[in-house]
């Protein structure tokens, strides 16, 4: 049987790029999975792929949405048994030009947001807390901007540095529980995220793509961008039976780039 047969994942911003590659991935294994997102359509999209999804629109900033999640999650696929906190976004400017609403913003979605989520299933995932066969996870997806700095996004980099923190904190306050708490640091994916960085910079800069592609590659040692699958295969590992003693880590797949 896989590890992952009978575990109910919930993963934000589920509809497109990394979300949506783990969603894939974990379904494979045998996991019913929780899409969660601000457009349903792409979450549905995404969920009649898999043989057992449940998709619910949420805004992760907001506290009632994730509650109504939790809620609602449970009363279609049972309770939570992991976390994947994926929902992110990056804007990028100089910082003399970041408005006290783009810092929020930023922290909003990538920092609060992540809080906002484990916080509305943790009475789930610490169900049964004596039962120590259960298998209970959160994995953050954070970035290498969690672990080093990086210009022009300093709002982006200061909330995900957040998610690292608050990833080491919790693992430190849970750890003598089945729970283990992780966060994964993706260098530069290919995903839709990616996409608008790279237009950004073409609007900004008036460099090609290919030329706008080349200048975020030369950051990672490998100088390639990295796939979302390898993203996935990442958060598969902490997730498994086997990386029970892995807690409070970030874990870069960056290409060495950290
Ligand atoms: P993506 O844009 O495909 O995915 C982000 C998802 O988050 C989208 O589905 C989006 O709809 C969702 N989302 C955004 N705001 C939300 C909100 N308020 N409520 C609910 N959902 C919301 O891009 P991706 O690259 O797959 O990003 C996934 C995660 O990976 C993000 O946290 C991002 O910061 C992180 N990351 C990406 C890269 C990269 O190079 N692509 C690198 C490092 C880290």
């Amino acid at each position: 049987m896989a590890a992952y047969t009978d575990k109910h994942v919930l993963i934000t911003g589920g509809g497109s790029g990394i979300g949506a590659a783990i969603a894939r991935l974990l379904a494979k294994e045998g996991a019913r999975i929780t899409l969660a997102g601000r457009r349903l359509d792409a979450l549905q999209a995404v969920a009649v792929t898999l043989p057992h999804a449940f998709s619910c629109h949420t805004d992760v900033t907001r506290e009632d949405d994730c509650l109504r999640l939790a809620a609602r999650a449970r009363e279609a696929l049972g309770p939570v048994d992991m976390v994947i906190a994926n929902a992110g976004g990056a804007d990028s400017q100089p910082f003399n030009r970041v408005s006290a609403a783009s810092w929020q913003a930023a922290i909003d979605v990538n920092l609060t947001g992540t809080f906002l989520t484990i916080r509305a299933c943790l009475p789930d995932l610490l169900r049964n807390e004596a039962d120590n066969s259960g298998l209970r996870r959160i994995v953050c997806i954070a970035s290498t901007a969690g672990v080093k700095g990086y210009a022009y996004v300093v709002p982006y980099v200061a909330a995900k540095h957040g998610v690292v923190g608050l990833v080491r904190a919790l693992a430190a306050e849970y750890a003598r529980t089945p729970l283990t708490v992780n966060a994964v640091c993706p260098g530069y994916v290919a995903t839709p995220l990616l996409e608008k960085t790279i237009a950004n910079i073409i609007a900004k800069t008036g460099r090609t793509a290919e030329q706008a592609t080349l200048e975020l590659v030369k950051n990672n040692p490998q100088q390639r961008l990295i796939e979302p699958d390898e993203i996935a295969a990442a958060v598969l590992w902490l997730c498994s039976p086997a990386a029970r003693s892995v807690t409070g880590q970030a874990i870069a797949v960056a290409g060495g780039e950290t």
